[in-house]
C-alpha cells in the first residue's frame, strides 16, 4: 500500500511499505545509490537507499534521472545519516522516465525563470510549500468563520455593478453582440466582478453574518509585487456591525491564519524562514501576540509629517497612503499590524458610512509588514438619502443600484465588512515577495500563459 511521505515516522521503522513520487537526486557510491524521492506530500522527501545487488541495479540507475516518477518498495530503517530514517528498496519500478532536457535539474532556478514553467515549478520545494500554505489557510479561513456562525455565500463572477467604481473592470464580450449590441448576452454589459461586496451585502441583510471566498478580476495597470490582474478576495459582512466589530473581526482573522499556518505548517514556515524571509517565525509570533495598532487617518498624517523623513510622495491630509508612508507607520512608527480607519470621504467608494464630521468616512485599511494593505474594508452606508448622494456625487445613476439601494428602504441595518486579498495573506504568512509567486497561475499585463 502507498503511503505519503510525510506519514512516514520513526516509530514506522521495521516496517515495509511503498511510497510513490518524483526523484529530486540520486548519488551513486558504487556498492549502493543514494535516492531522493519527493511526492509534494512535504518539503522534505524521503532518502531511499538502493543497495548494488537489487536486481537491475545499473539498467534502473541509468534511468533514474532527476524528475522520473517511481514507486519503490522497501523498508523503513533507522539512518546512519542526519535524517532519523530512509528507506530500503526491495524494489524500484519507473513509472515515467524523464529525459535530460527537463527543465528542474538539481540547481536553483530564478522565481522569474521559474514563472516561465509555471507548469513545472510546483515541483520545486518553494512552489510546493506556498501550494501547502495556500491550502492551509484557505481551510483556516473557512475554519475561521463557520466557527464564527459566519454562512458561506457565493457571489456572481459575471455582473453589471461596478462596486469600485475604479474602472478597473474587464468586460465580457461575446462575438454578436460586437457587432450587434441588441444581441448582448445579459441584455446589458456586463463585467469581470472587481468584488463580490454589493451581493454579499444582500445576504448579510438577510441571514446576518457572511462571508465569500472567490475569484476576483481588475485589470491593474501597476506592474508591482502586489497586484495581480485575477486574485482571491474573502469578503466577510456583518449584520448589526460598525467600524469597531469590523476592526476585531479583521484583527483576529488574520491571527487565526498566523496561528493555523505555525499550527500545521510548521516544516514549510521553517523552509521559508531559513531560504526565503530569515526571521519569518519570529515576525509571524510577534504578530500573534501583539494588539494591532489603530490611529485615525488624520492622526497618520500627523505622524508621517512629524517623523522628519523625506517621501517621495507628500503627506497631506487628502492624499492617499503610499507604499512608503505604510512601511513606516508599520515597520518604524508602531512596529506592528496597524490598522489606519476614519479616511477622507474622496478617496473611498459610494457605499461607506459618512462619519458625523462629513468629511471621513467610516473606513478601515489593515497594514502589514512586507505587503502593506493586506485589508480593506468599512461600515456601510445605511442611511438611503445619505447614500443616493455619494452615488450622484460619484457620478453613478442610483437606478443602476436601484437593489443596492432597497437593502437600505425596507429593514435598513447598521452593517460592515471587509476584503483581505487571499495572495498578500500568503505573501504574509510566506514571506515570498512577489504576488506572482503565491499563486498557481499568475494573470499580470502581458501573461496569460497555462
Ligand atoms: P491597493 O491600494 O493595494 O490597490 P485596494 O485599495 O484597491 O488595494 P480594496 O479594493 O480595498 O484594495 O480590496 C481589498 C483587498 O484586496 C486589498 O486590501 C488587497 O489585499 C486585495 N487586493 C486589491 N487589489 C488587488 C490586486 N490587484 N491583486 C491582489 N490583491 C489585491
Ligand atoms: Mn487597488
Amino acid at each position: 500500500m502507498r503511503i505519503k511521505i510525510n506519514k512516514i515516522t520513526k516509530e514506522m521503522i521495521g516496517k515495509e511499505l511503498t511510497v510513490k513520487g518524483w526523484v529530486r537526486s540520486v548519488r551513486d557510491q558504487k556498492a549502493f545509490a543514494f535516492i531522493i524521492i519527493n511526492d509534494g506530500s512535504s518539503v522534505e522527501g524521503i532518502q531511499v537507499v538502493m543497495n548494488s545487488d537489487l536486481p537491475s541495479f545499473q539498467e534502473i540507475l541509468a534511468k533514474l534521472n532527476t524528475g522520473a516518477s517511481v514507486a519503490i518498495e522497501g523498508t523503513i530503517v533507522a539512518s546512519p545519516g542526519t535524517q532519523e530514517f530512509e528507506l530500503k528498496a526491495s524494489k524500484i519500478e519507473i513509472i515515467g522516465e524523464c529525459p535530460e532536457d527537463y527543465p528542474l535539474q538539481k540547481k536553483r532556478h530564478t522565481f522569474e525563470y521559474l514563472r516561465t514553467i509555471a507548469h513545472l515549478r510546483p515541483r520545486t520545494n518553494t512552489f510546493g510549500a506556498v501550494a501547502r500554505v495556500r491550502h492551509a489557510m484557505a481551510m483556516a479561513t473557512h475554519k475561521f468563520f463557520d466557527e464564527k456562525g459566519f454562512k458561506y455565500v457565493h457571489t456572481p463572477v459575471i455582473t453589471a455593478s461596478d462596486c469600485e467604481g475604479a474602472g478597473e473592470q474587464f468586460q465580457v464580450i461575446i462575438e454578436p453582440a460586437k457587432k450587434d449590441p441588441s444581441k448582448e448576452f445579459f441584455g446589458k454589459p456586463t463585467f469581470l466582478t472587481v468584488s463580490g461586496q454589493l451581493e454579499g451585502e444582500t445576504y448579510a441583510c438577510a441571514i446576518s453574518d457572511i462571508y465569500t471566498f472567490g475569484p476576483t478580476f481588475r485589470a491593474e495597470n501597476s506592474n508591482t509585487p502586489r497586484h495581480l490582474a485575477e486574485f482571491w478576495m474573502i469578503e466577510p459582512e456583518m449584520a448589526f456591525a460598525d467600524l469597531k466589530d469590523d476592526m476585531v473581526c479583521a484583527e483576529s482573522y488574520i491571527k487565526f491564519c498566523v496561528a493555523y499556518a505555525l499550527e500545521h505548517c510548521k516544516k514549510d514556515l521553517e523552509f521559508f524562514d531559513q531560504h526565503i524571509e530569515k526571521g519569518l517565525i519570529e515576525r509571524l509570533k510577534h504578530v500573534l501576540t501583539s494588539d494591532f495598532a489603530r490611529v485615525p487617518y488624520t492622526e497618520a498624517v500627523e505622524i508621517l509629517q512629524k517623523s522628519g523623513k523625506k517621501f517621495d510622495y507628500p503627506v497631506e491630509w487628502g492624499n492617499d497612503l503610499q507604499t512608503e508612508h505604510e512601511k513606516y507607520l508599520v515597520d518604524i512608527h508602531f512596529k506592528k499590524p496597524t490598522i489606519v480607519y476614519n479616511y477622507p470621504k474622496s478617496l473611498k467608494p459610494f457605499y461607506m458610512h459618512v462619519n458625523d464630521d462629513g468629511k471621513t468616512v467610516a473606513a478601515m485599511d489593515v497594514l502589514v509588514s512586507g505587503v502593506g494593505e493586506i485589508i480593506g474594508g468599512s461600515q456601510r452606508e445605511s442611511r438611503l438619502d445619505i447614500l443616493e448622494e455619494r452615488m450622484k456625487a460619484q457620478g453613478l445613476d442610483p437606478q443602476d443600484l436601484w437593489w443596492y439601494s432597497d437593502l437600505r428602504r425596507y429593514g435598513t441595518v447598521p452593517h460592515a465588512g471587509f476584503g483581505l486579498g487571499f495572495e498578500r495573506l500568503i505573501q504574509f504568512v510566506t514571506g515570498m515577495e512577489n504576488i506572482r509567486d503565491v499563486i498557481p497561475f499568475p494573470r499580470t499585463p502581458g501573461h496569460a500563459e497555462f
